[in-house]
């Protein structure tokens, strides 16, 4: 059976990291798609487990050659997923989780369309504010730009497949692993595999 893609989007600040770490922690099949970017490393974030830092000559090498799935501009940086990283987890049956922004994973959803589409929110604006500050790594017109981005980005929900509410950080997870559940249920999915099972003796 060939893997499940899915798709993260959430505001910068909403807890998206938080959640996938908890994820990917809870669920040993889930394999998470290291982006390239070349935005400098938070404190903490080691490359090659969280991104793969690399400069913009190298990233604009890696877009040149054909390399990347997709990719953006975005906060001045630039952001990509590599083509081959998909293509060698789908073939190995692994089940990928992206962290993308809407136009990434728009991108995807036009190669991908069996993929799952899922936006996390945060409770509120002020909410958001808080936690995006709270995380103390931002000066204050990058904080307004990525609130000013998350806000924009909200327009794009109605072609998500799911929608997760992350107030309550353990209901929100509990959530995320239902719909993980969920799309690998399909019997679209399923089915194939079954059939022969039941079409012979
Ligand atoms: P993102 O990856 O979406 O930018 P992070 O995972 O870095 O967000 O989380 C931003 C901040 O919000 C962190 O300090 C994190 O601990 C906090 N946070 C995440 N989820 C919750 C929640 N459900 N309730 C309160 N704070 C949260
Ligand atoms: P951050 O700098 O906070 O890690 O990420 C900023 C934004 O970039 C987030 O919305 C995240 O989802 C998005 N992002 C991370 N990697 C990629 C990628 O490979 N492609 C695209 N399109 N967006 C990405």
């Amino acid at each position: 059976m060939p893997g499940e893609i899915f798709v993260v989007t959430a505001p910068s600040g909403t807890g998206k990291t938080t959640l996938l770490k908890g994820l990917m922690a809870a669920d040993p099949r889930l394999r998470f798609s290291i982006s390239y970017t070349t935005r400098p490393p938070r404190p903490g974030e080691v490359s090659g487990r969280d991104y793969f830092f690399v400069s913009p000559e190298e990233f604009a090498r890696l877009r040149e050659t054909g390399a990347l799935a997709e990719w953006v501009e975005q906060f001045g940086y630039g952001y990509g997923t590599s083509k081959e990283w998909i293509l060698q987890a789908l073939d190995s049956g692994q089940d990928l989780v992206f962290d993308l922004d809407t136009r990434g994973a728009r991108a995807l959803k036009e190669s991908f369309p069996q993929g799952t589409f899922i936006f996390i929110l945060p409770p509120n604006f002020p909410e958001l504010k808080r936690r995006l500050q709270g995380r103390g790594d931002l000066g204050p017109e990058e904080l307004a730009r990525r609130l000013e981005q998350g806000r924009a980005e909200l327009q794009e929900i109605p072609w998500y497949d799911y929608l997760v509410v992350n107030n309550d950080l353990h209901l929100a997870l509990e959530q995320l692993r239902a719909i993980v559940t969920a799309a690998r249920c399909r019997a679209a999915r399923v089915w194939p595999g079954l059939e022969p099972l039941f079409t012979s003796g």
